[in-house]
């Protein structure tokens, strides 16, 4: 599943290719993850003609500002992601939105799982879960304090609040696992009962972690917007290998119908406590 440091890289891959280029023709290939807000008007009639002029990210949303007004927002959710190369791409059974551009390119949606959406729509305020959205985790305003009286506002066990996108926007299951390594916290910690050093350390490892990820992924993903490429993993999909800091092996607890990776070494506590 994408997250913050992936979909920072696809957009500004996917910009230098397509930001400036017109969209000739839209189709619909097949339905149901296409849609306008609010009012269900035919999308490919809103989209033909437009210029695109930025790509962008906001949380897990990839966002296509079509000018005056107009959005393509696209939420990948587990394995949607973004195809582009000259037109007629080569078809795939899971591509559900065409669009074919001036200068001869073609974008297509594809999503293997078809749990994306992909959402034309003049206001994104009523895009599912945009305005829910916390701030950027590398945003300048949000700083160390900002970050402290924000996590006052939340309860619950801090990998939980991590994910959800309303502490801090864009980080998922990946990121938050190897974020809370970074910080040595347990992940089932409740955030009621972390010190103020600990949330000061989180927020630094949010910084330091998603920072890197993205200078990493530059390099990895070269100029491809459709390949998941995932930047090194410490501990998240490392169950049983040595920690790379204690050497003790990395635990795994399947719960909340997702996998948590950790150390128990390095990052003390239990479900109990
Ligand atoms: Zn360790």
């Amino acid at each position: 599943m994408p997250e913050m440091p992936d979909l920072e890289v696809i957009a500004e891959v996917l910009g230098r290719k397509v930001v400036g280029r017109r969209i000739a023709s839209a189709k619909v290939l097949r339905p149901l993850v296409v849609r306008s807000l609010p009012d269900g008007a035919e999308p490919c009639a809103l989209l033909a003609g437009r210029d695109v002029r930025e790509v962008s990210r906001r949380g897990k949303f990839l966002l296509l500002d079509l000018g005056d007004g107009l959005w393509l927002a696209v939420n990948p959710m587990l394995a949607g992601s973004l195809r582009h190369g000259s037109h007629p791409l080569k078809r795939l059974t899971r591509d559900y939105l065409s669009l074919v551009l001036s200068d001869g390119t073609e974008i297509a949606y594809h999503d293997t799982e078809g749990l994306g959406k992909v959402y034309v729509t003049r206001s994104l305020d009523l895009v599912p879960g945009y305005t829910d959205l916390g701030p950027e985790p590398l945003a300048p305003e949000l700083t160390a304090e900002a970050f402290l009286a924000r996590l006052k506002g939340f309860r619950g066990e801090i990998k939980g609040v991590l994910t959800r996108g309303a502490l801090v926007a864009g980080i998922g299951n990946a990121y938050a696992d190897e974020i809370l390594f970074d910080a040595g916290v347990y992940p089932f910690r409740r955030v009621s009962q972390l010190s103020r050093e600990e949330r000061l350390r989180i927020f630094r490892s949010i910084q330091d972690v998603l920072s890197g990820a993205v200078a990493e992924l530059r390099e990895l993903i070269g100029e491809e917007t459709d390949a998941l490429h995932r930047g090194t993993m410490r501990v998240h999909l490392h169950k049983g290998e040595p920690c790379p800091r204690c050497g003790q092996a990395i635990s795994e607890i399947a719960a909340r119908g997702r996998i948590t990776d950790f150390c128990r070494a390095c990052q003390p506590g239990s479900l109990f406590g």
